[in-house]
């Protein structure tokens, strides 16, 4: 059966989420008629871009992220003007760690050799302006000034309302069911078929059963996180609500992982603060309460919290879920199907892929297109888990 015009586009997306959302947008703003497919009725809290917040920051160990940051900041404040929403708060982000952490000294040095506003805090200056946090004596701090705050979903809906906007169209509440590759790629949902000369696949922590029908087994894990709030004992108290930038513990407190924080926008009066891993888990699995986790995450956030944020409640008051899809070295994948190069992937953004997306989906789209990218694709190649 030869299907209408309007059931043809020049690219289909699978996903609204942040990164599917980004790379309609840009495939739009090539001229690219687009299709952002959608399972679920939009907005949506079962995938891994809802919430009120996201961190923003240039501080990473890996400069190539440092890198796309800087024309990420850049596309952030494009879309907030062309959406005349506020979508990101400027805070400051500290960065904490024993001295000697490789890691935070690369951080450092990153930010240093590219001269982005930083600056390093001793102890005597880091207890007087942050009298809430309890650094301890051998532990380094310092500050990535034009870290801050993206609001998650106000950034979601201006993205995709700009998208809109130029022409794209989003059909919600439509689950892909099938994808059948070719020359022209046949996209069914469950109410109706589609198709594209070119398909982007950014399901985040569906992309292991998207993929799979398609030949492709990615080493992909998806985690569930307790993201938690947490109140001062004595309100107004500890001073750590009134001016606590966000932060992230680098394998502090005796553990391998980071701790991140924030104040919260969710809940006005709590403090959000998140261990950066979790218990595997499918997405449909996400809300189960599990009674003795693998990784007992929440336990490690009350001892930090003991240690290092003494002026709050180490209890958490409210925790809700999120899904994390990681690779094994934490890095995304942005490539071509290996077989079927008009499909492009997105995936494993291993919880930090928020801040990226404007890059990310500009990467995307220029798989998509066939325009070669300006930056370095290397880190994202699917070949790089040949071995694994
Ligand atoms: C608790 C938490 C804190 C985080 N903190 C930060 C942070 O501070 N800074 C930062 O930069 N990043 C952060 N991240 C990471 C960031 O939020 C994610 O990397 C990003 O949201 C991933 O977006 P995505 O579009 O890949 O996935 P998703 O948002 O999950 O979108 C995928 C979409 O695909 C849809 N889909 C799946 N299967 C189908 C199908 N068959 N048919 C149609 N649609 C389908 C899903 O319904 C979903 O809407 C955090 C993540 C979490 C969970």
């Amino acid at each position: 059966m030869a299907l209408s015009s309007s059931s043809k586009y020049d690219c289909i997306v699978i996903g609204a989420g942040i990164q599917g959302s980004f790379t309609a947008y840009h495939l739009a703003k090539s001229g690219k008629k687009t299709l952002l497919l959608e399972q679920f009725p939009l907005p949506h809290s079962r995938g891994s871009s809802h919430g009120q917040t996201r961190i923003i920051r240039r501080a990473y160990p890996e400069d190539f992220y440092t890198d796309m940051m800087e024309e990420c900041y850049q596309l952030w404040a494009e879309v907030e003007r062309e959406s005349e929403t506020k979508l990101y708060r400027k805070t400051g982000l500290l960065v904490l760690a024993n001295a000697g952490n490789h890691a935070f000294e690369v951080v450092c040095e990153n930010m240093k050799q590219r001269q982005i506003p930083w600056e390093s805090l001793s102890q005597a200056t880091f207890k007087m302006r942050y009298p809430g946090f309890s650094i301890k004596p051998g532990e380094e701090v310092c500050n990535d000034i034009n870290g801050g705050v993206l609001y998650a979903d106000k950034s979601l809906r201006a993205v995709q309302g700009l998208f809109q906007l130029m022409g794209g169209v989003i059909h919600d509440g439509e689950k892909v069911t099938h994808i059948e590759p070719g020359p022209v790629v046949i996209v069914s949902t469950t109410s109706s078929t589609y198709e594209a000369e070119k398909l982007v696949i950014t399901v985040g922590p569906w992309a292991k059963k998207v993929l799979s029908p398609l030949g492709l087994q990615l080493p992909l894990k998806t985690l569930r996180i307790n993201v938690c709030y947490w109140r001062e004992k004595n309100p107004g108290d500890s001073g750590i609500l009134q001016n606590l930038p966000c932060f992230l513990g680098m394998q502090l407190n005796g553990d391998q992982r980071d701790v991140y924080g924030l104040q919260s926008q969710e809940y006005p009066g709590l403090i959000k603060i998140c261990y950066h891993h979790g218990n595997e888990a499918e997405p449909e699995e996400r809300d189960l309460q599990v009674k003795d986790p693998k990784i007992p995450d929440i336990q490690i956030l009350r001892s930090f919290i003991s240690n290092y944020l003494p002026g709050l409640h180490p209890e958490p008051v409210v925790v809700e879920q999120c899904m994390y899809t990681s690779t094994p070295d934490t890095n995304f994948i942005l490539d071509h199907h290996p077989l079927h190069k008009n499909i492009v992937i997105g995936a494993g953004f291993s919880g930090h892929g928020f801040k990226l997306s404007p890059v990310v989906g500009k990467i995307l789209s220029e798989l998509c297109i066939g325009t070669k990218s300006t930056y370095d694709l290397k880190p994202f190649q699917i070949a790089r888990f040949q071995n694994q």
